[in-house]
């Protein structure tokens, strides 16, 4: 049963982190795709929903010359259908059409979009399920069930749910930031460092603090950005999560690699740069072996199950199949 709460509709950037901040368990509202979910489920119950959507000034989408920057309340099929993402950044936009359903992507947002929490059934399923995320101390019970689709790198001994977005995969590829306003002003954090692995406190996902708030997304310009793919296998074409994913862009250097860049989304407790393939392919010349070889060195060392090391070749292969397509547009 939904708990009571109360609503507020701030005008401000600051009054909305400042109630943020002195109110227990508030929430912010961008689309309220996932949050409403979550809160049906009693999984989120928050004492204040602060909707957001009328500050104003968070929509926009700006291509400086270093730099894209991005609205946090931007809506995804906003973003997804611009001129400039789609030409510049392909990676991002593919990562937000692939996402989601049409109705859902026109009224979510990219800020929203990147707090996401896990698909995990034993996390969404509730009692009888034990769940640390859901229930600190209660126990994992994913990790004696069916983790078909859970994480294959970073899961801990209490907690193997997977990061189910496919955004944040495309922003960690091209080295992007958020602009996070909170209690202490602004700051900026790597996309790289937003999200938390789940060590023993799987519950804490992000490195966040009360009240803060994701106001803008910057992506700084590179050439690999132009040349770039979101690849997403999924058990059906649309509307489904990745069961593998990989954000790739490249720069050639006539026909070997220079700048590459190689994300892995639907496999991690949180979003993965793959830093050995990209050191693998740097310098070498394009062939499809390569690609397979740098596809196995993404997925080096991976542990898996009965039901999910399916998802190691699959993976092998959508790196690949990724470089491919990148390197077809450079
Ligand atoms: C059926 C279904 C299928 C989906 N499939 C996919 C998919 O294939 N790939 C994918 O990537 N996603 C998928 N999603 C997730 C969807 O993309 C997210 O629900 C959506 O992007 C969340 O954005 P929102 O604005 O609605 O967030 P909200 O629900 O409003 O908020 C989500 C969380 O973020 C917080 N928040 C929101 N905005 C901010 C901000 N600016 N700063 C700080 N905190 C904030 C909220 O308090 C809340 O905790 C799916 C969702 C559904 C329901």
């Amino acid at each position: 049963m939904m708990q009571p709460f109360s609503y507020f509709r701030p005008t401000s950037l600051a009054e909305a982190v400042n109630s943020a901040a002195r109110v227990q368990n508030a929430r912010f509202i961008g689309g309220g795709t996932t949050l409403f979910d979550l809160m049906k489920l009693d999984i989120e119950v928050p004492t204040t929903l602060i909707d957001v959507t009328a500050i104003p000034g968070l929509t926009g989408i700006e291509a400086e010359t270093h730099q894209l920057i991005i609205g946090a309340l931007a809506r995804m099929s906003d973003v997804a259908a611009h001129p400039i993402v789609r030409d510049q950044y392909p990676a991002l936009s593919e990562s937000l059409w692939k996402a989601a359903s049409q109705q859902l992507r026109n009224m979510a947002t990219v800020g929203g979009n990147l707090l996401q929490r896990t698909r995990c059934p034993y996390f969404r399923g509730g009692e009888p399920y034990r769940c640390n995320k859901r229930a600190p101390g209660s126990g994992c019970s994913a990790k004696d069930g069916i983790d078909r689709g859970l994480a294959l790198f970073g899961g801990s001994d209490a907690c193997i749910a997977n990061y189910p977005g496919d955004w944040a995969i495309a922003l960690l590829a091209f080295d992007a930031e958020v602009e996070v306003v909170g209690l202490g002003g602004v700051r900026r954090i790597r996309v790289e460092d937003l999200h938390r692995e789940p060590g023993t406190t799987p519950h804490i996902e992000t490195v966040l603090r009360p009240g803060d708030f994701i106001s803008r997304i910057l992506v700084p310009t590179t050439k690999s950005a132009r040349a770039s793919t979101y690849h997403k296998i999924r058990d059906r074409e649309s509307y489904a999560f990745a069961l593998t994913s990989a954000a790739v862009g490249v720069e050639m250097d006539g026909k070997r690699f220079g700048d590459i860049r190689i994300a892995l989304g639907g496999v991690g407790a949180k979003p993965i740069r793959a830093r050995a393939a990209e050191a693998l392919l740097k310098g070498q010349p394009y062939s499809r072996e390569i690609a397979l070889q740098a596809g196995e060195a993404a997925f080096s060392g991976v542990r898996t199950s009965p039901h999910n090391a399916f998802r190691v070749p699959l993976g092998i292969q959508t790196v690949a199949d990724a470089i491919d397509i990148a390197v077809k547009r450079a």
